[in-house]
């Protein structure tokens, strides 16, 4: 099966340029000028560039065990929706969390034949399963994710310092890598409790220190055991010169942020409306210019979206008390939109947001199919219009709850393709292993 692409925009790995793209067999086999191409090709509009599939390393699927939160059907249908054609399932929210050889094939089983997007998984690191972590290593998951401060469901408990350390080190020992929730458990008992609809409360009660206390715990240990680590979901820029300090003396530690941070700021969070709530919680926009800032320069890695959906009533949008609803966004098909508005409004260049949101999660979770339009990769197309404007309505989410519900973003995913076929959310994706195809 071939199918080529032309486009006068097409994001290569080396800046755009209009081209042709070529692929066969569901692989990139050529890149060449717009004008090489056989009659068969399809020509994108000319308010339409050419970008590779995104890579979202960071989906909370909840499949088996919290289906009716989010399942592989519903959450892949709104990756390929949104231009993502691999997410990477977080081991935990569904049940059994996936700590165990045995918990990954459950969780395998329940994905398989309902995916619309490629799939990848993460292992989880909890206490007292450091001897599970190379055996889920060789069985293919991505790398490990771990908690440092209470998770919100009792099947993944959060490693302390000790057991920090023992999973690092038995990390070490093949090179895997782990990836932290980094907020400190005493900092924010320290803090006041929230409750309520102030959104104001809330934010106190999980204070910037708590996240600069647990990055400075994770690269302490990971500068020690030589391991590699990541932290996810970063919301306070002050921590940034810690991670920049601790990247320049050597110390293999990568970051991520969110949409969600790099959209919205506390002091417009309304109160009583639980569709914000996730934690760490998003800050004010001081800390939201600090990440676009870090991401300009290189100093945060990539934007992944978290997605992290449950059901309406666990919102407790009935009382919009931010002490009561889970804590967690979902956004995973606004992602690619909600930062492209952001970059645009700030003159970065969509080839920059294609390498937070596609090369370097690919790079990431080591897939090297994924992440570039380029010759032997995966052919993961996506047609995106970057000056369309439309308000958010409807996702393909199993929930509808969404703090996006009513936005205007600027750049609309038109068409989607997965290994050369229409990503049209039938079940067309694979389950991937680590380094697979
Ligand atoms: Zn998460």
């Amino acid at each position: 099966m071939t199918l080529v692409v032309r486009a006068r925009r097409v994001v290569l790995p080396d800046g755009e340029r209009a081209a042709a793209v070529h692929t066969a067999g569901g692989v990139v086999t050529a890149v060449t000028g717009f004008d090489d191409v056989p009659a068969s090709a399809v020509t994108l509009a000319d308010d339409e560039v050419l970008l590779p599939g995104l890579v979202d390393s960071h989906v909370h699927v909840n499949e088996p065990g919290r289906t009716e939160w989010e399942g592989f059907a519903t959450a892949t249908r709104a990756a390929a929706a949104g231009g993502i054609t691999t997410i990477v399932d977080m081991p935990l929210n569904s049940v059994p969390a996936t700590t165990t050889v045995e918990a990954l094939r459950v969780k395998r089983e329940a994905a398989a034949g309902q995916v619309a997007v490629d799939v990848a998984f993460w292992g989880g690191a909890v206490p007292g399963n450091a001897g599970q972590l190379r055996p889920m290593h060789e069985a293919g998951v991505v790398g490990f994710k771990c908690f440092l401060l209470d998770s919100g469901v009792p099947e993944f408990p959060p490693l302390d310092d000790a057991g920090l350390r023992a999973a690092l080190a038995e990390l070490a020992t093949f090179d895997g890598l782990l990836i932290a929730h980094a907020e400190d458990e005493q900092v924010i008992d320290a803090a006041p409790e929230p409750s309520g609809a102030s959104y104001a409360a809330f934010l106190a009660s999980r204070p910037p220190a708590a996240e600069e206390t647990a990055i400075g715990r994770l690269v302490a240990a990971t500068r020690d055991t030589g391991a590699r680590s990541h932290v996810v979901h970063l919301a306070d820029g002050d921590a940034l010169p810690l991670l920049r300090a601790a990247r320049a003396s050597g110390v293999r530690v990568t970051v991520e942020t969110c949409p969600h941070y790099l959209t919205f700021a506390a002091e417009d969070v309304p109160d009583g409306d639980t569709a914000f709530k996730c934690c760490p919680p998003i800050r004010e926009a001081v800390h939201r210019e600090a990440l676009w800032e870090a991401l300009r320069v290189g100093d945060v890695d990539l934007v992944v979206s978290d997605h992290s959906p449950c059901t309406p009533e666990l919102k407790r949008l009935d009382v919009g008390d931010f002490g009561l609803a889970w804590g967690g966004i979902a956004g995973l098909q606004v992602a690619l939109p909600a930062v492209w508005t952001g970059a645009r409004a700030r003159g970065l260049p969509l080839a920059q947001v294609m390498g937070w949101m596609s090369a370097a999660p690919a790079l990431l979770a080591g897939l090297p199919g994924k992440g570039a339009i380029a010759v032997g990769r995966d052919a993961d197309l996506v047609a995106f219009a970057p000056d369309e404007r439309f308000t958010v309505g409807r996702l393909e989410h199993r929930n509808p709850v969404t703090p996006y519900a009513g936005r205007e973003l600027t750049g609309v995913v038109r068409r989607t393709w997965l290994r050369g076929r229409e990503a049209d959310g039938s079940p067309l994706g694979r389950l991937l292993d680590r380094g697979g195809r």
